[in-house]
């Protein structure tokens, strides 16, 4: 009796200080008992007397007192799978007492939202972990293989299910390091600490191919179950390697050009002033050539301080590195530095904005013969078109004259005469006084005549004994008084062997613009013949 007290008193005390939710019905599910927790849950409070009401779980299609009523009769226990009841996520489970049944319901909203959160995050770092670019492993405290991402299978060769399970140390790091690899791997599972542990390093671990591959590692410990385990984050660093060798490489090469090569390279930047307008550059850098090529260590220097007097340079060289800074065009010149007279062949390109690049080539000895060259050229064209006795033009050159003269006649109406003129009895002349006599005779006369004309005029030895001189802009009357005083004048020379002076016979005509070359020094020549047969000496017109 004593102890059927004592066992009411306690279950009177564990139903009213649960957590849980409970309501005791009778054997007709009329609500004899409620718990205080079922009080004051804030649902519909539950009357002692009424049957326990069916709108309850009704939105679950489930009626209440029917499942009541089955429960008792079964005499068995029935569990509510976990669901919503109105903002609440509950547990239910109806147990069959004697003479009744007890009703239990467990809020279990917050456990719910939390597996839920949790699932969320898990897909959350399986998504990480699975696009992450470098392998991602999970080291037991065995030192056994437990995570492997695709990276990991990528960089390491082996799928995650060759490896799964598997030593990390026999597979992947080479047996003579084994022994103090396991040594560092000991004290890690006992302490979580390591000479290797929250650091970056580079390891050589082996591919499922057997070559080594160098890897950059960085591993975390992580406390699993009490359990030192290791994370590691591997990187496959061979392309990354190969990348700086090849630009360590590039810059060797680039070096030995700069320092050894014959070209003159500098660097420099454009300096500016308050209104943004080039005012000058700075030297950055020089190099070994280019202080030989130019006599001048330009280094840290402004192109002023360098060159003194290159403003009075004619070579506009502000202007020709604001025209490559603006428009990023290589600009390709010649300058020539007043500092060592010498001439330069230059390439100037903007390698980043407003500093530039130029590479020099000394071209001094170039354009020395370049120079040279252009005087022989000269020569050679005077040369081309002189007649060498009488310095007048030659007969190539006359044709070339005097078809342009006649065409710019025809085009601009103006007038246009000539004058062929031979002298009279040279054959006698050579006879009696030799023919070096003569050739000192036709030099005489090529300098008359020179005298004689204006600077637009174009005397020419036609061949011979015979001169021809084409007369622009002028009128047949003028071109006779110029005949005239030639004549005059070769009659009054001074000759050493004789001292009777040169005459000639001469034509003058005036073109009438309808006439071809040929027409026209025909009519000449025919005037020419004319003053020979009609006794020499004269001018016919
Ligand atoms: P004509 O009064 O009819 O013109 O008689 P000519 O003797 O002057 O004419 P011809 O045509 O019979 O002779 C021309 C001479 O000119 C013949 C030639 O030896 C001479 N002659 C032509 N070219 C040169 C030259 O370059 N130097 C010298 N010394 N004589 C030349
Ligand atoms: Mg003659
Ligand atoms: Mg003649």
């Amino acid at each position: 009796m004593e102890n059927l007290k004592k066992s009411e008193e306690l279950f009177a005390a564990i139903f009213e200080g649960s957590s849980s939710q409970m309501i005791v019905t009778d054997r007709e599910a009329r609500i004899i008992a409620v718990n205080k927790a079922k009080r004051e849950s804030g649902d519909r409070p539950p009357n002692i007397g009424e049957v326990m009401y069916v709108d309850y779980a009704a939105e679950h299609e489930n009626d209440m007192h029917a499942v009541l009523m089955a429960c008792m009769s079964s005499g068995e226990r029935i569990v509510f799978p976990e669901q919503l009841y109105g903002d609440k996520i509950l547990s239910i489970t109806i147990s069959p007492i004697l003479d009744g049944a007890i009703i239990i319901s467990e809020d279990v909203t917050a456990r719910k939202m939390m597996e839920k959160a949790l699932k969320k995050s898990e897909a959350l770092m399986i998504v990480i972990v699975e696009s992450a670019r470098d392998a991602i492993v999970l080291i037991n405290s065995e030192g056994n293989i437990t995570l492997w991402n695709q990276s990991a299978e990528r960089i390491l060769g082996y799928t995650c299910e060759e490896v799964l399970g598997k030593n990390m140390h026999m597979l992947m790091i080479p047996e003579r390091h084994h022994k103090a690899h396991c040594k560092v791997f000991d004290r890690f599972i006992k302490t979580g600490h390591g000479s290797v542990v929250n650091k970056t390093t580079h390891q050589n671990v082996r591919h499922k191919n057997g070559t080594m591959i160098n890897v950059q590692i960085s591993i975390s410990p992580i406390n699993i179950d009490g359990m030192w385990c290791a994370l590691g984050i591997l990187r496959d660093t061979t392309e990354q390697n190969k990348l700086e060798n090849d630009l360590r490489d590039a810059e060797w090469k680039f070096r030995a050009l700069f320092e050894k090569g014959p070209i003159g390279v500098a660097y420099h930047q454009m300096m500016y002033d308050d209104n943004g307008n080039p005012v000058d550059y700075r030297f950055i850098d020089a190099n070994c050539a280019y202080i030989e090529l130019t006599g001048v260590d330009p280094r840290n220097k402004t192109v002023r301080e360098a060159f003194p007097g290159i403003e009075n340079d004619s070579f506009d060289w502000i202007g020709t590195y604001a025209h490559v800074a603006s428009t990023g065009e290589k600009k390709h010149f010649e300058q020539f530095l007043h500092t060592n007279d010498h001439w330069y062949e230059v390439v100037a390109y903007q390698y980043k904005l407003g500093h530039f690049v130029t590479a020099f080539i000394d071209i001094t000895g170039r354009k020395k013969m370049e120079t040279e060259l252009r005087k022989s050229e000269e020569r050679y064209r005077v040369l081309s078109m002189t007649d060498s006795l009488t310095g007048l033009f030659n007969r190539w050159h006359f044709q070339f004259e005097l078809e342009k003269e006649m065409n710019r006649s025809r085009r601009y109406k103006q007038y246009l005469s000539a004058i062929m003129f031979d002298i009279d009895d040279f054959k006698k002349f050579n006879d009696e006084h030799g023919h070096e006599a003569g050739d000192r005779v036709l030099e005489l006369v090529g300098s008359v005549v020179k005298k004689s004309v204006r600077m637009d005029d174009i005397p020419c030895r036609f061949g011979g004994e015979e001169f021809f001189i084409i007369l622009p802009m002028t009128t047949q009357d003028v071109a006779r008084a110029i005949a005239f005083r030639i004549s005059v004048d070769l009659k009054n020379l001074q000759l050493n062997f004789t001292d009777k002076g040169i005459s000639v016979s001469c034509g003058v005509v005036q073109y009438d613009q309808l006439e071809d070359v040929d027409a026209f020094v025909r009519r000449v020549d025919s005037l020419m013949l004319f003053a020979k047969r009609n006794g020499k000496d004269r001018i016919c017109l």
